[in-house]
């Protein structure tokens, strides 16, 4: 029997709110309670096998570090050829299954991160990355719902892409699967972004090995488990956490990586572009490189702007998730004449923020992620407290003696290319420079050349004129450009995400465009009724 089934049409999930009295809130409070007394033993899961190495490394609380929540067995060289091997026998058979029946397995996998499987992926991100419950729903439940559906949804428009056909001729593409494995390396920050980056090159026929980042092992780990309840078979995804550099060498080595999806810091993609550049004659083909990295997103102001407007977006986009977004407001640019009121309005929101423990839900913020991130932090703060021509004007403070805390931190700074306004902290720390109202123009210059970046930025400006001045000076200075709005929050289906110059390959992730990039279509030509001889009618006469 054959059919062309239509995929149910995407839409994105709703995200609760759970305020005082909602079911929501007594479920997560419950899954928060069962989950804090639980000390998980998180193996590596190759060919749908669990595999323990012994060798172990804990996840602790960012808030509370003394609080273990799990030991993650770390990948060995055993381990990882067996991952390898897991990917190419499952590969023979999952490359060659039909689209519905890989849509339907991810499909599932979103209605049950919906339903049962919601709390389960909030409450770990929240314990083991240290992020309210509004932002954990945005992230964990509703962003890796959108990425699922949604990219069901973007594959079959891919593939409904096809050629024309002239008379006597049926062209046809087909979007067949890379040869090899793909590689997905994963960042701490976004839950959905590891079940994207492991799942998008599975939904396209390929098979994957996983490295999640140590910090984000547990929720990631759910994230595993949820997609072979789903249905995932065996070795279409190998779950493989452990030493970056030892798993990366082992994998990057291999003859038969057909891609890299990788999410996280500049340095680190630059320097798997590196190995893979100089092992290029030694793979079977020329594996794809995806990387979305790091960014100095701006937010520029224009004397027009709505003062009040701006200072939430400030405060929302550089505090929320303490500044550990990749799109988080990090350099703001503000005139003159509006810059004592949205000071003022920013000191004031800053000073009602509560930083602690994420389960008690009057908290705005939570820890940074782990002692390394907490002492960059602290390094950049206690030199901006030294360096003259720079003032912190609320926060600057840093405490770990219970948990990695950094206080909402404001600086202003005299010289708009001090380093805080350059390089990317990753922390809650927004930096501004104050310029004169008749200096928009030039500012707008300032704003493209400053960092390396082109992540997100935004502009905030009644002025039409100003958002079009805005708009097309900025025009290469971010891949994610708002209006009258904060830099952070993308949507799925609404506002793909990538940044480019040293932020990114820019494939967009949650678009047609990303998915491009995990297919190797063979065009196929079929003679409907063949020629039965070799001259051409030209030939009839001299
Ligand atoms: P990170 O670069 O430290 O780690 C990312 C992943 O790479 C982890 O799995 C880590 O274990 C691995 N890794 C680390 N060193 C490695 C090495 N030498 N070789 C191979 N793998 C290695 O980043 P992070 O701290 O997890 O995440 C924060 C960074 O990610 C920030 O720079 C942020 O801007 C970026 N980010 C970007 C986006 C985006 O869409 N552009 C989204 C989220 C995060």
């Amino acid at each position: 029997m054959s059919s062309t089934p239509n995929i149910p049409a995407p839409r994105n999930e709703p995200v609760l709110s759970y305020a005082p009295g909602s079911p929501e809130r007594d479920a997560i409070k419950a899954a928060l309670k069962k989950m804090s007394g639980e000390v998980v033993d998180i193996p590596l899961i190759i060919g749908g096998k669990e595999v323990r190495t012994g060798k172990t490394h804990p996840v602790v609380v960012p808030h509370r570090h003394s609080h273990v929540l799990a030991h993650v067995h770390q990948a060995d060289a055993r381990s990882l050829n067996q991952a390898v091997q897991a990917a190419e026998r499952a590969w023979r058979d999952w490359s060659s299954w039909k689209f519905e029946d890989r849509a339907a397995v991810f499909i599932r996998a979103a209605e049950l991160l919906a339903g049962p499987w919601r709390q389960i992926l909030n409450a770990s991100t929240m314990l083991g990355q240290s992020k309210t419950i509004f932002q954990a729903e945005i992230d964990a439940a509703c962003e890796l719902i959108d990425f699922w559906r949604f990219n069901v949804s973007f594959a079959e428009q891919l593939y409904a892409n096809q050629p024309i056909s002239s008379p006597g001729v049926w062209n046809r593409m087909e979007y067949r699967a890379l040869e090899g494995f793909v590689y997905a390396i994963t960042p701490f920050n976004f839950t959905a972004i590891g079940g994207n980056l492991a799942g998008t090159p599975a939904l396209m026929g390929n098979t994957v090995v996983w490295k999640p980042a140590g910090t984000a092992a547990l929720s990631n780990y759910y994230t595993m488990k949820l997609l072979e309840a789903a249905g995932l078979p065996p070795g279409v995804i190998n779950f493989v956490p452990g030493d970056a550099v030892m798993v990366s060498e082992r994998l990057l080595g291999d003859r038969k990586l057909a891609g890299v999806h990788f999410t996280g810091s500049t340095g680190v993609f630059q320097t798997l572009w590196r190995t893979v550049g100089e092992k290029i004659a030694h793979y079977a083909g020329y594996p794809r490189l995806v990387g979305e990295t790091g960014g100095k997103d701006f937010v520029v102001a224009h004397p027009s702007a709505d003062p009040e407007a701006l200072a939430v977006a400030l405060v929302r986009g550089a505090y929320e998730y303490q500044g550990q977004k990749c799109s988080a407001a990090s350099r703001t640019y503000i005139p003159q004449s509006l810059w004592p009121e949205v000071r003022d309005r920013m000191i004031a929101m800053i000073k009602d923020i509560k930083v602690g423990d994420v389960a008690d839900f009057r908290n705005f913020m939570g820890a940074v992620i782990d002692a390394r991130s907490f002492g960059k932090l602290k390094g950049y703060l206690d030199q901006a407290a030294k360096d003259r021509g720079v003032s912190i004007l609320a926060g600057g403070g840093a405490d770990d003696r219970k948990g990695y805390f950094v206080e909402p931190t404001l600086i202003q700074v005299k010289d708009p290319k001090y380093r805080t306004m350059c390089e990317e902290l990753f922390g809650p720390v927004l930096t501004a420079y104050v310029y004169k109202d008749a200096d928009w123009r030039q500012t707008l210059k300032l704003v493209d050349g400053t960092s390396p970046y082109a992540l997100t930025g935004a502009v905030f400006a009644r002025d039409r004129a100003a958002v079009e001045q805005a708009r097309t000076a900025l025009r290469d200075a971010a891949g994610n450009f708002y209006v009258n709005d904060k830099p952070t929050g993308a949507v799925v289906g609404q506002q793909p995400f990538g940044g480019a110059r040293a932020s990114g390959t820019n494939d967009k992730a949650g678009s047609i465009l990303n998915l491009v990039r995990w297919v190797s279509p063979r065009a196929m030509k079929e003679t409907l009724v063949p020629p039965t001889d070799y001259r051409y009618p030209f030939m009839g006469a001299q």
